[in-house]
């Protein structure tokens, strides 16, 4: 084995043109970063208040073609906002899968609820629409109250009120299904695609096909603001919604302070969204770059049995985020890290279930046997822009 993870190794150091140590994803910052910048510091506002801020939601939303976008300080925060305009309380819950970034469910727990975890479809990582199906229509039962259809959780007793699937490094979930299987039940979608700005599902960007989606412009994400969100939405309520709570619910006023509920400190800074606008510029292009990359990776790996790399699923155009191969073994796949990690190539593997979490680990799961057979096996690799 050790002959095979040398060859990689090497590959990826080849490529990587030998820098000392490749991590895993880095930012590229070859735009008009500094210029943006340093005219928002200029101008004084570098808070929450300023033109970066607005252009940079504009941007996004022409890009991904929604109505409207709400920056937020990360996507976390985003998810946390949307989750409970949605409609999410305390002790209901809130179907997603287990394999994820925790930030995908701590959002559910800020707010009292519970997720519900369904498996991942082999072929898109996400979220599956048979077990989701499967899941809705044998565990769960319709009640009226007030007139109005809920779904009750038959296993837990508890309400379910929101669906949140992810589209996991960039690769498109079946996200037309799961929206279409969501609506026949009365349950809102809400996209968690943080790490797939760029990626399209038949020709729709990610995003924009439930309630709501979620970006994330974090440090290690395709393109970054330091720290970031953004909520997209084509539902008018819905976005004037997160964006009273993200800023204190406070009314417009010139001078007067009211707010009419409790509210968030979650607007993202003028400062960031110079970083953002600029960042967007070249989107484009550092996904051209990427789908190079994964170019070579994918010819590379043809070349082992013992490792798969991960295509994109029919119907999409990815962003390339992260690159992905899935071992034959858990052993050999730990063996492969540590060899690397020793030869100072970062690759990464797969978060540890999130249903395996200590805070996690009493929720209803169903059927994660997808989930629980990759998660171990799969390994991420070096992905920047090149
Ligand atoms: C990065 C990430 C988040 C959280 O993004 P932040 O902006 O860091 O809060 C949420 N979900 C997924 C799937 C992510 O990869």
């Amino acid at each position: 084995m050790t002959e095979q993870f040398q060859l990689i190794v090497d590959f990826i150091r080849k490529i990587f043109a030998n820098q000392q140590i490749i991590p895993l994803h880095e930012p590229k910052f070859i735009g008009r970063e500094r210029e943006y910048v340093l005219s928002a510091i200029e101008s004084t506002f570098v808070s929450s208040v300023g033109q970066y801020v607005n252009k940079f939601e504009f941007e996004i939303a022409k890009y991904v073609n929604s109505k409207f976008a709400v920056a937020t300080v990360n996507a976390t925060s985003a998810l946390h906002l949307v989750l409970k305009v949605a409609g999410v309380e305390a002790n209901t819950e809130v179907i997603t899968q287990p394999l994820s970034f925790v930030a995908t469910v701590n959002p559910i727990a800020y707010l009292g609820a519970k997720p519900v975890f369904i498996d991942i479809s082999p072929q898109t990582l996400s979220l599956d629409p048979q077990k989701l199906y499967d899941f809705l229509s044998t565990q769960t039962e319709q009640k009226f109250v007030n007139g109005r259809k809920i779904i009750i959780n038959r296993n837990t007793g508890r309400r379910i009120t929101a669906c949140l699937p992810v589209h996991i490094y960039g690769f498109p979930a079946q996200i037309d299904q799961i929206v279409e299987i969501c609506q026949q039940f009365g349950l809102p979608v809400i996209e968690d695609a943080a790490e797939s700005l760029g990626t399209f599902y038949k020709n729709q960007h990610t995003g924009t096909f439930g309630l709501a989606g979620v970006f994330s412009f974090n440090g290690n994400k395709i393109i970054t603001t330091g720290g970031g969100g953004m909520v997209v939405t084509d539902d008018m309520d819905l976005a004037e919604r997160v964006r009273h709570l993200s800023t204190q619910a406070k009314l417009p006023h010139p001078y007067e302070y009211f707010h009419d509920e409790v509210g968030y400190n979650y607007r993202l800074t003028n400062l960031q969204a110079a970083l953002g606008l600029a960042q967007l510029q070249n989107l484009d292009y550092f996904i051209q770059r990427k789908q190079w990359l994964a170019k070579q990776y994918e010819e590379f790996f043809a070349g082992f049995e013992n490792i798969k790399f991960v295509t994109s699923p029919e119907f999409s155009r990815p962003n390339y985020w992260l690159n992905t191969v899935i071992f034959d073994s858990f052993k050999t796949r730990d063996d492969f890290i540590k060899f690397a990690h020793k030869n100072k190539v970062l690759v990464r593997p797969a978060w540890r279930l999130l249903n395996t979490l200590p805070m996690y680990k009493d929720c209803y799961v169903y059927n994660i046997d997808v989930a629980q057979d990759l998660a171990p096996r799969i390994v991420n690799l070096p992905s920047s822009v090149i």
